[in-house]
């Protein structure tokens, strides 16, 4: 009868195993210090406005989410300058990091509202 197609195993290599990958550069924040336009660098963090909330943020230059005490009370000083400096609206300081938990950074929200909800009560009648 007809030829039965060979049902061979192509393309059966293991993936997945590669267990090194702390390293990789799959960090946003990471590939971030390449891309973005800072407002303040030093030593230990950068200064941007970050491309998801529109919000100034701050972020280590280590890829790690847990920077001692004394280098986030640092960062977020830092953060408050530009913030005050650059936009002058009152914030409140955020290092929650949902999207990115494994990369310390921290943003500076508006007080009183953000994604433009409530920032300003008054409407015009
Ligand atoms: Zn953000
Ligand atoms: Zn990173």
């Amino acid at each position: 009868m007809g030829p039965s197609s060979p049902r061979v195993a192509a393309g059966c290599e293991p993936l997945g195993s590669d267990e090194n990958d702390a390293m990789t550069t799959d960090c946003e924040l990471c590939a971030a210090e390449r891309v973005t336009e800072w407002f303040y660098e030093d030593d230990e963090c950068w200064i941007a406005e970050c491309e998801a909330c529109y919000v100034p943020m701050v972020v280590w230059k280590r890829h790690d989410p847990n920077p001692p005490e004394e280098t986030r009370v640092v960062l977020l000083a830092r953060l408050s300058e530009v913030v005050v400096l650059r936009y002058g609206f009152e914030y409140w300081l955020d290092d929650n990091m949902r999207s990115i938990p494994s990369h310390y950074h921290a943003h500076a929200r508006p007080r009183g509202g953000f994604a433009g909800h409530g920032l300003r009560r008054d409407h015009i009648t």
